[in-house]
Order: C-alpha cells, then sequence, then structure tokens
C-alpha cells in the first residue's frame, strides 16, 4: 500500500526519521475503538495496541491514537501492531471526555480541511459559526465555511455575504447536497491525501453531503459494518477515515460531527481577528477589552467599527474558555492533593509497619 494515499508525506517523513532508524514502521489509525486501532501500514491493514511503555508514558486520554493519528508499529508474531508511539499531530479535534472530569479527548488527529456545515434554514447562526471557528482554528486545521440547503433561497449569496463578515479569511461556500448544487466548489479541498472532516450542528446536511462525496458504493459498506458492529444504527456513517472516490480521506467518527467547545486563545485570536488586530492599541498589554480605560477595541465598539454582537459573542466564548479552564485546574489540583495523600498514606503504613522493631 502507498502510504502516500493516506496522506503521508515529506513533513512527516522527517519527524519520522529517528523512529525508522529504531525499526518502527508508519502506520495511520484509520478505526478505533476503545482500545483496538485498526492501522494501515505500507505492509498492509493490521490491527494494534499501544505498548506497555506507551501506556505509562500516556499522560491523559489525549496522548492515546485517535484516528487521523500517524503511529510508529512494531509487528510482532500473528501480525499484531505494537504501537510505540505517535508522531506529532498536525491538528487534533478535541472534546472533553465523556464523565465528571474535564479531560481532553482526540476525536480526530491530523485534519487539514474542517467543513463547518451551517444550514440556510432555522440553524443559519452566526454567533454558532464563530463558535465552530474557534474550535477548528484552535484544532489548527483548516476551516471552510459550507452554507449547505441553498437550495431554500433564491439569494444564498447574501447569507454568504454575512458568513463571511464573521470569518475573516475563511472561504465561504453555499451549497446544495440536496439538489446537487455547487459540490463542485469542495473539489479544491478534496485532493488525494488530503484529510477533511465535517463539523456542525444536527440536521445541518452532514450526512447528506458526507453521501454524496462517497458515492452510493461506500454507503452500502457503511450500513454493512455498523450492522456487523451490532449497533443497528440507521446512519451511513462508517467510523472511521474512509477514502473517497477521487483520493481525499474522510473522517467520519462519531464525536467529531458535534464538537462541544474545546478552544485555546490562538483559536479564538483567529477568529475574532479584527479584535486580537486592535489588541495592541489598549492602554493595558493585559486587557480584557470589557470595562478597562482606554480600550481600543471597546472604542472601535462605541464607534460601530466592529459590531458589537461579535464583541459580545467574542466575550461570551473566552468567558466560557476560562470556566472550562478553572475546572481543568481544578482537577489538577484535586489530582495533586489525592497524590499527596496516598504519599503520606503509605509513609504511614511504612511507619506502622516498622514500629514493631522500635517497641
Ligand atoms: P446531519 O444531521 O447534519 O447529518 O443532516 P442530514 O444529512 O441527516 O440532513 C438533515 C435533513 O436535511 C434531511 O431531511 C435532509 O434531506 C435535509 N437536507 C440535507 N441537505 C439538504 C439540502 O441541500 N437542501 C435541503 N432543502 N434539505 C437538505
Ligand atoms: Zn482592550
Amino acid at each position: 500500500m502507498d502510504l502516500k494515499d493516506y496522506g503521508w508525506d515529506e513533513g512527516f517523513a522527517v519527524s519520522f526519521a529517528d523512529l525508522s532508524e529504531r525499526g518502527l514502521e508508519p502506520a495511520r489509525v484509520v478505526r478505533q475503538s476503545r482500545d483496538l486501532s485498526t492501522l494501515i501500514a505500507s505492509s498492509g491493514e493490521r490491527l494494534g495496541e499501544v505498548s506497555g511503555l506507551f501506556r505509562n508514558r500516556a499522560r491523559g486520554p489525549a496522548d492515546f491514537p485517535a484516528v487521523g493519528d500517524w503511529a510508529a508499529v512494531r509487528t510482532v508474531p500473528g501480525g499484531r501492531a505494537v504501537i510505540e508511539s505517535l508522531l506529532p499531530r498536525r491538528s487534533a479535534f478535541t472534546r472533553k471526555a465523556a464523565g465528571e472530569a474535564v479531560e481532553a479527548q482526540v476525536v480526530a488527529a491530523n485534519v487539514d480541511t474542517v467543513f463547518l456545515v451551517s444550514g440556510l434554514d432555522g440553524d443559519f447562526n452566526l454567533r454558532r459559526m464563530e463558535r465552530y471557528l474557534t474550535t477548528a482554528w484552535s484544532s489548527r486545521a483548516e476551516p471552510v465555511v459550507v452554507l449547505n440547503k441553498a437550495d431554500l433561497h433564491a439569494d444564498s449569496a447574501a447569507f454568504a455575504a454575512a458568513a463571511a463578515g464573521v470569518a475573516p479569511g475563511v472561504p465561504v461556500l453555499a451549497v446544495s447536497a440536496l439538489a446537487e448544487r455547487g459540490l463542485e466548489s469542495l473539489g479544491p479541498y478534496l485532493l488525494p491525501g488530503r484529510t477533511i472532516a465535517l463539523l456542525g450542528s444536527s440536521g445541518v446536511g452532514k450526512s447528506t453531503i458526507i453521501n454524496r462525496l462517497l458515492g452510493e458504493e461506500r454507503f452500502a459498506t457503511a450500513a454493512v459494518s455498523d450492522a456487523e458492529a451490532g449497533r443497528g444504527r440507521h446512519t451511513t456513517s462508517a467510523r472511521e477515515l474512509a477514502r473517497l472516490p477521487g483520493g481525499a480521506l474522510l473522517v467520519d467518527t462519531p464525536g467529531m460531527r458535534e464538537l462541544g467547545l474545546w478552544a485555546d486563545d490562538e483559536g479564538l485570536d483567529r477568529t475574532f481577528e479584527e479584535i486580537d488586530a486592535l489588541a495592541a492599541r489598549c492602554r493595558f498589554p493585559d486587557c480584557g477589552h470589557e470595562h478597562e480605560p482606554g480600550c481600543a477595541v471597546r472604542a472601535a465598539v462605541e464607534a460601530g467599527r466592529i459590531d458589537r454582537a461579535r464583541w459580545e459573542s467574542f466575550l461570551k466564548l473566552r468567558r466560557e474558555m476560562r470556566f472550562l479552564e478553572l475546572k481543568k485546574d481544578e482537577k489538577a489540583r484535586r489530582q495533586h492533593e489525592k497524590a499527596v495523600g496516598r504519599d503520606f498514606h503509605a509513609r504511614l503504613k511504612e511507619i506502622k509497619r516498622h514500629k514493631p522493631r522500635y517497641r
């Protein structure tokens, strides 16, 4: 198998150089379910799991393989792959892991382009679009805004213009998956070996777009694999990295399509580029652009040069991010206290164990 068909390139080869000297082979994770990875290596498809050392070194769920990861594997007798390490991710879509803990889990890695899908119906919402953009930029994938259901409006250009207003530097495409209109505009992002993913609320037409991209044949295959998994899901999504007829790679995992906000400041600043650009002119270098005197951003809002709703959206997203960070810190603190407590009890036990000797 030619790994280039799966997105392997010069950049990955460079970061792999040391690993291949250790006799490891590169392989891409095309499917991930709990501990089991399905990988594509140049010698073919194999199942694999992380090594014991990998497991010990992992600091959290985000360090474990995700769909799209490039792994360094060793093949053991029987044909299984042992994953020794992962190449640094160019991009990573992250969400909060299930459960109480505020912990990151990577849903998809090394995505080149993410289509942020909105529907030109009740779903169309600029504030939500900013939210998705923040998530996309934070992942380090390149976002493309896709406005689906263009058939519902005679004038989809007006929507496209409004979307472009909140998405500086991001291409905006109007399509209709149902009427099969405008889908060719997605073509430039669907090049062989490029990895793409779709993100958007339920009902915007992601499945319909994906089915159009995959073609009928794949439709059947995916339905079968779902039935095999015994889940009886009516959806046509293969929970994996799938090759499109044209050679692009489509990430389609259950968690990918509707990610909650998991963002960083860089992603936020990228989304609100014009606000970030003004920040340098604020009186205080750490200006929060809220109530501080001499705030250039607020001045621009008052003067109508920055849309007030957009500024409020920026503040809201940032507050939400800070809240998540706080919870993350809290968790780290609790873990630390637990570890300290553990040490204390271990010491106590030790002392008790030795006590009789000194009696
Ligand atoms: P998903 O939840 O994002 O995967 O959305 P679906 O692909 O399941 O589509 C949701 C609904 O929108 C379905 O009833 C589709 O037939 C409809 N839909 C999808 N694309 C279009 C479109 O381009 N135009 C119109 N009018 N409806 C569409
Ligand atoms: Zn400011």
